[in-house]
């Protein structure tokens, strides 16, 4: 019997890491072997954050567990009968990882752990499928990647999410949890951008708010918008074929560009982020992303356990 729950493969470390250059969906076993790694060996961490491991416990078995941890910096989390923790805090406490759980992550994560234990790699796996669904907004997309509900505040998701650059600015805020993004210090190809199908005026009560009027005298300033958008583009390619860095020339692209992540979360965050994003306060485009996800996965309210 599988003594813990596990959410992740070891293609899901590297579909977290290749989403730096839009290229998540490939597999290609030696490359991705090569680049798991890298990872390790370079200290990129933050794709291992993506898998998830729950550990049945009782919480004074998570208390004797938790008195043995000297690292500083270790995440380890319980929560109903679980010890919930990350790869990567399980990495960095290997040797307090209990023989029978070590054993079953050899056979769930063969690569990864081969890596980390220094021994030959001799198995690689894989992301059954790449989402479980897929739905668009207005300014862009969501698919849940993955999930493992065990009842508690502490089960995880691992979501795709699409949208322009001020939304993931918003959605990044919610600092429970694990991102991993495109970069366009990596990747030159021609961005896509939201340009919304009409202009929200100003709320009159809210000064950071706007009221869902379609404006229709409003629409030349969206053509505007949309040649300066070209021509921001245009600048861009232009930089790059004179061999401008990527890091630099990416500067002149505005917010509204799209960007891609992986976000992993917990529950009781994902609550929080559906109260605070599923509510007339926030801004329409990334509240169209929280009803989806309280649509598909439910809202179970574990975040009123927070008071602040
Ligand atoms: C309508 C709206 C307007 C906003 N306007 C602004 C703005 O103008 N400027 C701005 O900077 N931000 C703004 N925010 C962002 C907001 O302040 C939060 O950063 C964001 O909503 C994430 O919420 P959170 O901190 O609860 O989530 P998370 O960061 O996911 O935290 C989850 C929970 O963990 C705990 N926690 C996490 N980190 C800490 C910590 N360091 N110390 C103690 N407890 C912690 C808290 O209990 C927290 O609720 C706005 C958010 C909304 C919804």
């Amino acid at each position: 019997m599988t003594p813990f729950h596990l959410m992740g493969s070891d293609h899901r470390i590297v579909r977290a890491a290749r989403v730096s250059f839009a290229k998540d969906d490939l597999v290609d076993r030696e490359r991705d072997i090569k680049l798991l790694r890298y990872l390790y060996q370079n200290k990129h961490a933050s794709p291992f954050e993506h898998v998830i491991i729950a550990l049945p416990s009782s919480r004074e078995e998570y208390f004797q567990w938790v008195e043995k941890i000297t690292l500083p910096t270790c995440l380890v989390y319980y929560a109903e009968g679980y010890t919930w923790l990350n790869l990567r805090t399980t990495i960095n406490i290997w040797e307090l990882i209990p023989e029978e759980v070590k054993e079953g992550l050899r056979a769930s994560l063969p690569a990864t752990i081969s890596i980390v234990e220094g021994t030959e790699v001799r198995g690689y796996t894989v992301d059954e499928q790449k989402v479980m669904w897929r739905e668009d907004t207005s300014s862009g997309w969501i698919g849940l990647v993955d999930k493992l509900e065990l009842g508690t505040c502490m089960d995880h998701y691992t979501f795709v999410v699409e949208c322009p650059l001020f939304v993931a600015r918003q959605w990044m805020r919610h600092r429970f949890g694990s991102f991993n993004e495109v970069s366009r210090r990596y990747v030159s190809y021609e961005p896509s951008f939201y340009i919304p199908k009409y202009l929200r005026p100003q709320a009159k009560d809210n000064k950071q708010a706007s009221e869902d009027i379609p404006m229709p005298e409003w629409a030349h300033f969206l053509k505007e918008w949309d040649r300066i958008v070209k021509g921001t583009v245009e600048l861009y390619n232009k930089m790059i074929e004179k061999g401008v860095a990527k890091e630099l020339a990416r500067g002149v692209l505005p917010q509204t560009m799209k960007t891609r992540f992986y976000w992993t979360v917990p529950r009781i965050s994902l609550d929080n982020f559906i109260s605070l994003r599923d509510s007339p306060h926030a801004q329409k485009e990334i509240r169209e992303f929280a009803a989806i996800i309280k649509e598909r996965v439910g809202y179970r309210g574990t975040d009123r356990r927070m008071r602040l």
